[in-house]
């Protein structure tokens, strides 16, 4: 019984994916991936972006729920729908995010508010949503997806807002992890480089990703599949012992 294997990393295990829905994502392909090592998927994303329908891609037994992460009230209306019907949150991936390409002085209030609230304020309440659960079962693994703009000031396509809010969740995830890790609830980031989505989609010619993936040691852009794979690494105990680290998935773009 292929459910049943033993040998999967994460048998049984509830994964909650903000930010999942988009089929090109990273959020999408690391459900993918979670679910082929038997977790139980939740992917929660934006009402347009069609949560429920992304769940219904990975099969039977997962969940698509609209939750907005910028709205306390919707983090924490999914985790009570989350443990009403699966009875636990072991995983939880801050992946939702929105990013802006403007320079320090062109950005307005709003645009400040609209890119930390997503990527910053949501990781703070939907980790404040789960972690009660996770608290019960004094277990749990939270990865919050940050970016290597964070720690080389800019990425390709972020402005400085996105540097700060993505630097902002490495801070936010260590203090986390020194928080609740008596309580055996692990915290993490991982700080991708350049990888291909629908952030970059349409953006970048082959010309421009030659020319970038000329500067980079592996010598390619990212794939999704590239953070799923950390993702189920820190997601599961393989990574029993790694609480406050930031893992960085660059193809060696950034060497410190
Ligand atoms: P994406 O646009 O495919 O995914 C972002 C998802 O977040 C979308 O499904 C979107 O609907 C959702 N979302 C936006 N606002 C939301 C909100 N308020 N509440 C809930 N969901 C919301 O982009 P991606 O490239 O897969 O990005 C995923 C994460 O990885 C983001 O945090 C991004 O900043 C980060 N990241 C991406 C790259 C890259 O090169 N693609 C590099 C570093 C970091």
């Amino acid at each position: 019984n292929f459910e049943r294997d033993t040998n999967m990393l994460l048998q049984d295990k509830v994964a909650v994916i903000t930010g999942g829905a988009g089929l090109n994502g990273l959020g999408f392909a690391t459900a993918r991936q979670m679910a082929a090592q038997g977790a139980k998927v939740v992917i929660l994303d934006l009402d347009r972006a069609k949560p429920a329908d992304a769940a219904a891609q990975l099969g039977a037994g997962h969940l698509g729920l609209v939750a907005d992460v910028t709205s306390k009230e919707q983090c924490e209306a999914a985790a009570a729908a989350i443990v009403a019907k699966f009875g636990r949150i072991d995983i939880l991936v801050n992946n939702a995010g929105i990013t802006q390409p403007v320079k320090t002085l062109d950005i307005t209030g709003a645009d400040y508010d609209r890119i930390l609230d997503v990527s910053l304020r949501g990781t703070l309440y939907m980790s404040q949503a789960a972690i009660p659960a996770m608290r019960k079962q004094q277990s749990g693994s939270i990865i919050c997806i940050s970016s290597v703009s964070a720690q080389r000031g800019g990425g390709i396509f972020g402005g400085p807002h996105y540097s700060a809010a993505k630097a902002g969740v490495l801070g936010l995830a260590k203090a986390m992890a020194r928080e609740f890790g008596i309580e055996g609830i692990r915290v993490n980031c991982i700080t991708p480089g350049l990888i291909e989505t629908d952030i970059t989609q349409g953006k970048l010619d082959d010309a421009k990703k030659a020319e970038i993936s000329s500067t980079i040691p592996l010598a390619r852009l990212g794939r999704a599949t590239d953070i799923a794979g950390a993702c189920v690494f820190l997601g599961s105990d393989l990574s029993a012992y790694c609480t406050g680290i930031t893992l960085d998935v660059n193809g060696g773009m950034l060497i410190h």
